[in-house]
C-alpha cells in the first residue's frame, strides 16, 4: 500500500472518491448472497440478443454444465454458434422453425413447427439436469399468437429451481418482462445492414 503523502491534491481526491465507490460496490456484492435459477429476457431492436444468449451457453459448458437451445422461427438461417456449440458435449440444439412467415408463406406449418418446438422445450424446462435453456426468438411466437402466454409462462415458472432460462426476440410481451429477473433491451443506434452491408460470417451468422 502506498501512502497518501506523495499524492497531488487531485490524486488524493480521486483515491478518496474511488475508495467510497468501492465500499458501496463491496457492500452490494456482500448483500447479494442468493443463488437461484434466473429468467433473462434479451429484447429490443439492436443487434446482440441471440449472440449473447449463445455466449451464455458457452459459459455454461465451460463449467461442465449442460444447455438446451431452441431456435424458434429462424431454423433455416444457420449461425456459427450452432456449428460449434451443437457439437460440444452437454448441448442439445433444436431448430424449431423455417424462417419468418413472409419467407415460408405457410401459416399452418409455421404454427405446427412452433408447437412441436415448444413441446420439446417443455421437456427441457422440466429436466433438472439441464442448467440453461435458451428460447431463441420466442417473443415472436407469443406476439404472432402461435403460442399463448397461458401455455408458455407456467412451464417457465415451474422449472427446476436452479435452471436458468434465456429468452430472446424483439418486442418482448410485458408478461415475459414481468416474469424475468434480468431484462436487457438492446437499442438499435446503427446497423451496417442499413449502409448496404450484407450479413457477415462470424458477426451476423
Ligand atoms: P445476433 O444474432 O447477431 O445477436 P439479434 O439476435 O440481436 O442478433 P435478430 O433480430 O435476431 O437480432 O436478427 C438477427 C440477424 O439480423 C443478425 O444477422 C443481425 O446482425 C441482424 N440484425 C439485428 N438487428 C438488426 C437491425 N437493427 N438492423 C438490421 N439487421 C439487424
Ligand atoms: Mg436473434
Amino acid at each position: 500500500m502506498s501512502g497518501t503523502d506523495d499524492l497531488t491534491e487531485e490524486e488524493r481526491r480521486h483515491k478518496e472518491r474511488t475508495l467510497k465507490h468501492k465500499a458501496v460496490v463491496d457492500a452490494k456484492i456482500a448483500a447479494a448472497k442468493e443463488d437461484k435459477g434466473l429468467v433473462l429476457v434479451l429484447t429490443g431492436n439492436g443487434k446482440g440478443k441471440s449472440s449473447s444468449a449463445f455466449g451464455m451457453v458457452a459459459r455454461t459448458l465451460g463449467y461442465g454444465r449442460t444447455a438446451a437451445v431452441f431456435q424458434f422461427i429462424k431454423g433455416k438461417e444457420d449461425v456459427g454458434e450452432r456449428a460449434f456449440l451443437s457439437r460440444q458435449p452437454g448441448v442439445t440444439w433444436e431448430n424449431c422453425g423455417e424462417g419468418f412467415t413472409w419467407e415460408t408463406q405457410d401459416l399452418r406449418r409455421d404454427i405446427a413447427m412452433a408447437r412441436a418446438g415448444w413441446e420439446k422445450a417443455m421437456q427441457a424446462l422440466a429436466d433438472p439436469t439441464v442448467s440453461l435453456v435458451v428460447l431463441d426468438e420466442l417473443t415472436y411466437l407469443i406476439n404472432y399468437r402461435y403460442l399463448s402466454l397461458e401455455e408458455v409462462l407456467p412451464p417457465i415458472r415451474n422449472r427446476p429451481e436452479m435452471q436458468h432460462v434465456v429468452i430472446t426476440g424483439r418486442a418482448a410481451h410485458a408478461d415475459l418482462v414481468e416474469l424475468a429477473d434480468t431484462v436487457s433491451a438492446i437499442r438499435d443506434e446503427k446497423h451496417a445492414f442499413r449502409a448496404g452491408v450484407r450479413a457477415q460470417v462470424g458477426i451476423d451468422l
